[in-house]
């Protein structure tokens, strides 16, 4: 057992701030106990009194295999950046597995030194698009949750024993593709640990087309055929009846600001999922798109909506990359409570961009910088 002293942390699923915190942490990374106000003590790490820990941020959705291509897409549409003969596929159909190794390594890279232990990634090219990832994921600290799809003649079966779940491009993915979608049902029915999501209602443009094509929204279709872990994006759902029958099925609700901003599509509902008390999480999404900043996308996310006259509390938000990821994905991570692993981060709250500020939570939103992160300590293992 090993033993961590923080002057200040932000303790369990509330994030409350405590002080003179002892976490004491197992040799497989999880926390096993906490003790608040300690006064005297010994611990293996003591860090310093101007230093906050808190859990270390999970990115509820990416797509890092197109890091070679970042910032070829703006202004152009989404359908253009990222649809079927878009810029993304056609670049991913042709890259060589020694290209496709480099940047997924330098995307890892990437998220671990912006303070992430976890990542969602709907990942793309089938078991081989799979396989690559999860092939060099075991030499870096961080955690990869795969959600791969069908590539060519590949069936759902195929991809069990690859992935961790299923993440679906759209509603026209898996229209009338009835054997495809029975699969995907005893599949995941026989395999609980499964996760299975979709990008829904990214576009109005995909909205009208659904309902033009279908006769229902890509919502209420895909509601039709199964029940999702947690859907992405949301960016066109609009009606109180849609924010209920979400509620009602208890799906969480990952929406990507920055990648809808990018493409000057409707702001993601967050006001309202908080509205009804939706599980809530977000993403960076496309790296070719989005910096993978989390305080940046908390920033951003937070002066939009205030943009828009909408005030949204800071802490809520730090819940949205932390504590809220973890509930969603059911999974012992994003808190600092016994049991969830000890995946933490520290920020130095007397940097320049912080001191003075008197609340940690707005500070931490509005102020933090990734410099400013001076401890990163991913399964019990310090790792800056
Ligand atoms: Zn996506």
């Amino acid at each position: 057992m090993q033993t961590l002293y923080a002057h200040k942390a932000l303790i369990g699923e509330n994030l409350e701030l405590k002080k003179s915190v002892l976490i004491a942490f197992s040799e497989d990374g999880n926390i096993q106990s906490l003790d608040f106000d300690v006064e005297n003590f010994s611990a293996d790490i003591v860090l310093s009194k101007d230093t906050l820990v808190l859990p270390s941020f999970i990115n509820m959705h990416t797509h890092i295999g197109d890091f070679l291509l970042k910032d070829r897409g703006f202004g152009l549409s989404l359908r253009e950046v990222v649809g079927k003969n878009g810029i993304k596929h056609s670049f991913l159909t042709q890259i060589s597995d020694e290209r496709l190794q480099f940047s997924l390594k330098q995307s890892l890279s990437l998220l671990i030194s912006n303070g992430y232990s976890t990542f969602i990634d709907f990942r793309e090219g089938g078991i081989k698009g799979v396989s690559a990832l999860r092939k060099i994921l075991k030499s870096f600290s961080i955690r990869g949750i795969i959600l791969g799809r069908p590539y060519g003649s590949e069936k759902i079966a195929d991809l069990v024993g690859y992935v961790d779940g299923f993440g679906f491009s759209d509603v026209f993915s898996i229209f009338e593709k009835d054997e495809l979608i029975t699969n995907l049902n005893k599949i995941c029915s026989s395999n609980p640990e499964l996760l299975l999501s979709i990008h829904i209602a990214e576009t109005k443009e995909i909205v009208e087309k659904s309902i033009l094509k279908i006769g229902k929204s890509d919502f209420n279709y895909v509601m039709d055929k199964f029940t999702p872990s947690f859907i992405v994006h949301c960016n066109y759902i609009t009606e109180d009846e849609e924010f209920r029958k979400i509620k009602e099925h208890k799906l969480g609700v990952v929406c990507c600001p920055l990648t809808a901003s990018y493409f000057g599509l409707r702001f993601p509902p967050i006001a309202e999922c908080l509205k009804y008390n939706i599980p809530l999480a977000l993403g960076t999404d496309n790296i070719m798109i989005a910096d993978v900043n989390p305080f940046f996308l908390l920033r951003f996310t937070l002066l939009s909506l205030s943009s828009k006259g909408v005030f949204l509390s800071p802490k809520a938000l730090l819940k949205t990359l932390t504590v809220n990821p973890g509930l969603m994905l059911n999974k012992k991570i994003g808190q600092i409570s016994p049991g969830y692993k000890a995946d933490l981060i520290g920020i130095n709250m007397s940097s320049l961009n912080i001191i003075h500020s008197r609340d940690i939570y707005k500070a931490l939103v509005f102020r933090t910088s990734v410099k400013d992160v001076n401890f990163q300590m991913f399964e019990g293992r310090k790792i800056k």
